[in-house]
């Protein structure tokens, strides 16, 4: 039946940035579509943890603007669980300031979290993929800014410019492997990352006008885009940077 190639049931998911926002709505569809969660947070996952239940969902702490523990998530997952399906590249960090005095600094930190550890977290992720000779599901979580060039980000839209390239390589590479890798390119939504811009009111009420929708979106506006992309029901999608933005990139 149709519906079943959207079961989650026995899959085991990775999603990093697990603790609030976009990380916490995928972790929460994951589960009622019945996989078991391993988050990632730099934050504890604490508030998600509640939400979904200990037998259905834990979590680390770690820092991913390095690659040092790279390791020990997918260690954790396999250890926990037993095995490895789905890895979400959730997490991630947009630093605002003018181009003309855009820091190192502020440079590095939103590539590395971005972008850097993103690539080599779904290396690994890949590599337990083929070790079990299951295929997996990889996805990235890409931006509007993948598409367009942003105002006072350049890290920011430049990382997510190579998330959406990359995705592509790595879906050209592995997919003889029965590994899927996408994108979900979010359009406006109402998490902590955008907060800076909904509190200037010349700032929101400009986007709000744009989006043909007529609103900013929410963590469950990417439930069912993550599902179908973490399901048997996207495993001829390969590659694709698959937009949830209530139209903004048809206007
Ligand atoms: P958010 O509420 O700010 O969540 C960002 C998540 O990333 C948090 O869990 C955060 O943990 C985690 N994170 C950041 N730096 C980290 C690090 N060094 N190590 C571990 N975790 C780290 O924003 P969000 O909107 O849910 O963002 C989720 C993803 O969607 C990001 O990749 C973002 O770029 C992308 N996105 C968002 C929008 C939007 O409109 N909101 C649009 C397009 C794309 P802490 O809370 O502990 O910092």
């Amino acid at each position: 039946m149709i519906l079943d190639m959207f079961s989650l049931k026995g899959k085991v998911a990775i999603v990093t940035g697990s603790n609030t926002g976009l990380g916490q709505g995928i972790s929460k569809a994951f589960v009622e579509a019945g996989a078991k969660v391993l988050g990632v947070s730099r934050s504890p996952s604490d508030d998600t943890l509640k939400m979904l239940g200990e037998e259905n969902f834990s979590y680390i702490t770690a820092d991913l603007s390095s690659l040092d523990p790279i390791d020990t998530i997918i260690n954790t997952a396999v250890e926990k669980y037993g095995r490895l399906d789905i890895l979400v590249n959730n997490a991630g960090i947009i630093k605002r300031e003018d181009s003309i005095d855009f820091s190192v600094e502020n440079w590095d930190v939103v590539m590395n979290t971005n972008c850097r550890t993103l690539f080599f977290l779904s290396q690994a992720a890949a590599k337990q993929f083929m070790k079990q000779k299951s295929g997996g599901k990889i996805i990235a979580i890409a931006s509007m800014l993948s598409y367009q060039g942003g105002i006072r980000v350049p890290s920011y839209t430049a990382s997510k410019s190579a998330v959406k390239g990359i995705t592509m390589t790595m879906a050209n590479e592995w997919a003889k492997y029965g590994i899927n890798v996408n994108a979900i390119a979010p359009g406006y939504m109402a998490t902590n990352n955008t907060q800076a811009l909904r509190s200037d009111a010349d700032r929101s009420a400009a986007i709000l006008e744009r989006i043909p929708a007529g609103r900013w979106g929410t963590p469950d506006d990417l439930m069912g885009a993550a599902v179908f992309l973490a399901s048997s029901a996207s495993d001829y999608v390969n590659g694709f940077t698959l937009a949830v933005d209530g139209g903004w990139l048809a206007r």
